[in-house]
């Protein structure tokens, strides 16, 4: 099954000149998005995470069903404030500004220092996911990967993450 047929191209969204990746079609249809989580699973089983991180918010999507799948903790990392307690926080860039991310301190309690794989569902620059990574390692978590349903080649976001550290993307644009 060809997955892209399911995500739908909206041009100059949310402003002029982007090209935005809509997965909300694939997460409609039960048997593309069932697939997708297949094929997700069998991507990164190999890393044997003990916790899957995912990026608020359409990275929380992937990462609690596959954290199911693979017997993994799932660790959300939230835009700043949401959060109810203690926190590490790390700023990032985005074109005109920048934000921050958080993640519980104790969040690798169950396990610590156990092995986390960073899940989004897309990587553009790669800003948000190095930001993600990085709030791994304040929390004591021993980062082994990255992964995307989608990524936008183009715009090289894996050249920011740690070079020795897969990075595994289901589509690619
Ligand atoms: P970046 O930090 O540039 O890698 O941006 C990644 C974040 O922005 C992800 O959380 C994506 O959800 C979102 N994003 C960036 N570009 C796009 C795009 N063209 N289509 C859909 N989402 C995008």
């Amino acid at each position: 099954m060809d997955l892209k047929y399911y995500i739908k191209d909206v041009p100059d969204f949310p402003e002029p000149g982007i090209l935005f990746r809509d997965i909300t079609p694939l997460l409609a249809e039960p048997q593309a998005w069932s697939i997708t989580l297949d094929r997700l699973t069998q991507l990164v089983a190999f890393l044997k995470p003990d916790y899957i991180v995912g990026i608020e918010s359409r990275g929380f999507i992937f990462a609690a069903p596959l954290a199911l799948d693979l017997g993994a903790g799932f660790v959300p990392v939230r835009k700043s404030g949401k959060l109810p307690r203690a926190t590490f926080q790390q700023q990032y860039s985005l074109e005109y500004r920048t934000d921050t991310l958080e993640i519980h301190q104790d969040c690798f309690k169950v396990k610590p220092g156990g092995r986390v794989l960073v899940v989004d569902d897309v990587i553009a620059t790669g800003g948000t996911a190095k930001c993600a990574g990085d709030l791994v390692g304040l929390a004591g978590g021993t980062l082994v990967g990255f992964c995307f349903l989608i990524e936008l080649t183009f715009l090289a976001g894996r050249d920011l993450l740690p070079p020795e550290l897969p990075c595994l993307s289901l589509l690619t644009y």
